[in-house]
């Protein structure tokens, strides 16, 4: 009946803030292998660049800054 079944795998994970240091969570698919995107810290503001590989049930996360 063309309704949506796919399981979405919708995970949180904690990173630092390069800017400020600051503990953040942000929420990754976690079934997408390989994810490059800016999100905005949201305590300050600035794009953070993250690049997220997805590995069986491993999510690394790493954040870069946007002006280098
Ligand atoms: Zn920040």
């Amino acid at each position: 009946m063309g309704d949506c079944t796919e399981s979405m795998l919708i995970e949180t994970a904690k990173i630092y803030c390069p800017y400020c240091g600051e503990n953040i969570e942000i929420i990754v698919d976690g079934s997408i292998e390989q994810q490059n995107y800016t999100e905005d810290c949201s305590v300050c503001c600035r794009p953070m660049e993250l690049s997220i590989s997805v590995t069986g049930e491993e999510i690394s996360i790493t954040a870069r800054r946007d002006d280098e």
